[in-house]
């Protein structure tokens, strides 16, 4: 799963619905991650379009 930054509003709500706590505001991605606020940028642009239920995950 990717985030668009252009598209994020920095809600947070999809941060504790994360089973694994992956997601962070990128204010408080830790210094070992860092490289994925890039990647996730990056990989966003042709990513596809989650739907579903909740905020972050498809349905199926
Ligand atoms: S749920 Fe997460 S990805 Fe969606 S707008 Fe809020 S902070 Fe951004």
């Amino acid at each position: 799963m990717v985030i668009d930054p252009d598209e994020c509003i920095d809600c947070g709500a999809c941060i504790p619905e994360c089973p694994v706590d992956a997601i962070f505001a990128d204010t408080d991605v830790p210094d070992s991650e860092e490289s994925w606020i890039d990647r996730n940028a990056d990989e966003s642009i042709d990513a596809e379009i989650a739907e579903g239920d909740t905020p972050v995950l498809a349905s199926d």
